[in-house]
């Protein structure tokens, strides 16, 4: 039975998924209409790409980029503004594709959930910030939350046929995989020279700069430890990460009788992407298929946790709950952003999200603006240990 055309508000449309998700709705532009776009600085390919799939609405951040994308665009658009503008365009189509980077994510997350629209996340940093609020907003009717990271979607795939009982009893543990990005088997040694060159030179995955830098100091698999527990409502001693060189096995799950389900793939994030557009249906692919018609090695092994110890940290945060691992994002955030500015090294990074660790107060997050006020704290506390 075919699809009926589903709208699709892409949110985030200049990013590294975005430009993902454009080429899978390009060849699946019978079944999906691009409704809403949003973008950040780039706005020369922002109203490209609203040209291009003519679409209805765009978000901007500020007014000045309001007046610069009206003069860019070819066609008549509305363009509206900032958060709420964001949270508009969230409210309206089927799908809604959260591929913005970091907490700026946050009123997409909450308006699509609270509108009971499918939310197709990438930004995994607003589901990590307001695990707790979040947890409430999903349950309105219709609303659907379906993860783009790979390893959670590979997981949602595994956990298909169990019966979704809170918790997963039948789940023994959840083993996420890490490539282990650059520096895998690095020592202490070595690391404390890396550059951002080394950093930003993935060897599996091609992605933002953030994201990026996120997998070079396994901050992104500590992110997707307190993802997962926020997805699958499985607390974070049941997600085991595993390193796994070559990207193919996405994640697996273990269950009770010692049976692991596993998700292959190539390393492509259009296949995740395309999961959640097409969801319960699979869309034909083109992005390539796996060659079992010659040998191919799949490796596993253990995380060096004492070289990179985010993986540590983000475990912390999840047992302290409430809003530590708000403040474990909001504190990386700030430190990756210097380090993509040149301000400081690579090996601070990890040492300033501990430092401002330190400083966390329990705070259980019951609204959304306490979880604004620990936000702002935890980046007070992050830039003040990068001035130090
Ligand atoms: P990019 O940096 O490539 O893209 C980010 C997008 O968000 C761009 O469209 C950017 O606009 C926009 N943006 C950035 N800051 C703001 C802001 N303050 N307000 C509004 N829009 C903003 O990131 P990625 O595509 O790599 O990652 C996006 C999300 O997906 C992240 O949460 C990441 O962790 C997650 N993810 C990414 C994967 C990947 O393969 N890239 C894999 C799994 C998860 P502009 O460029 O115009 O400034
Ligand atoms: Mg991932």
């Amino acid at each position: 039975m075919p699809l009926s055309r589903r709208s699709v508000a892409l949110l985030g449309a200049t990013g590294s998924i975005g430009v993902q998700t454009l080429d899978v709705l390009r060849h699946e532009s019978e079944r999906f209409e691009l409704v809403s776009i949003s973008g950040g600085e780039q706005l020369s390919e922002l109203a490209a790409i609203a040209d291009e799939f003519n679409v209805k609405r765009v978000a901007v951040k500020s007014d000045a980029h309001r007046s610069t994308l009206g003069e860019l665009v070819a066609r008549d658009v509305s363009i509206v503004v900032g958060d709420e503008g964001l949270s508009e365009l969230s409210s309206t189509a089927d799908v809604v594709v959260n591929a913005v980077l970091g907490f700026a994510g946050l009123p997409i997350t909450l308006a699509a959930l609270g509108a009971g629209k499918r939310l197709a996340l990438a930004n995994k940093e607003s589901l990590i910030a307001a695990a707790p609020l979040v947890t409430t907003v999903r349950d309105t009717r219709g609303a659907q939350l379906v993860p783009i990271d790979s390893e959670h979607c590979a997981i949602h795939q595994c956990l298909a046929s169990s019966p979704a009982e809170p918790g997963y009893p039948d789940v023994r543990r959840l083993l996420l995989t890490a490539s282990g990005g650059p520096f895998r088997g690095w020592s202490r040694e070595q690391l404390r020279d890396a550059t951002k060159a080394d950093a930003l030179r993935h060897p599996t995955w091609s992605m933002g700069a953030k994201i990026t830098v996120d997998s070079s100091t396994l901050m992104n698999k500590g992110l997707e430890v307190l993802e997962a527990t926020a997805l699958f409502g499985i607390d974070a001693e049941r997600v085991k990460v595993v390193v796994h060189p070559q990207s193919i096995v996405h994640s697996m799950v273990e269950y009770v009788d010692g049976s692991v389900l596993a998700q292959l793939s190539r390393p492509d994030m259009r296949l995740p992407i395309a999961y959640c557009l097409g969801l319960p249906q699979r869309l034909t692919h083109h992005w390539g298929d796996l060659d079992f018609t010659t040998s191919m090695e799949l490796r596993f092994e253990p995380p060096d946790e004492e070289a990179f110890p985010a993986l540590g940290l983000a475990y912390e945060a999840a047992r302290l709950g409430g809003a530590a691992p708000a403040w474990l994002s909001a504190a990386n955030e700030v430190a990756v952003e210097a380090f993509l500015a040149d301000e400081i090294r690579w090996c601070d990074v990890v040492a300033i999200v501990a430092s401002t660790m330190e400083h966390y107060v329990a705070d259980p997050l019951t609204s959304l603006a306490a979880l604004h006020e620990n936000d702002e704290a935890a980046r007070r506390w992050a830039r003040a240990s990068l001035e130090k």
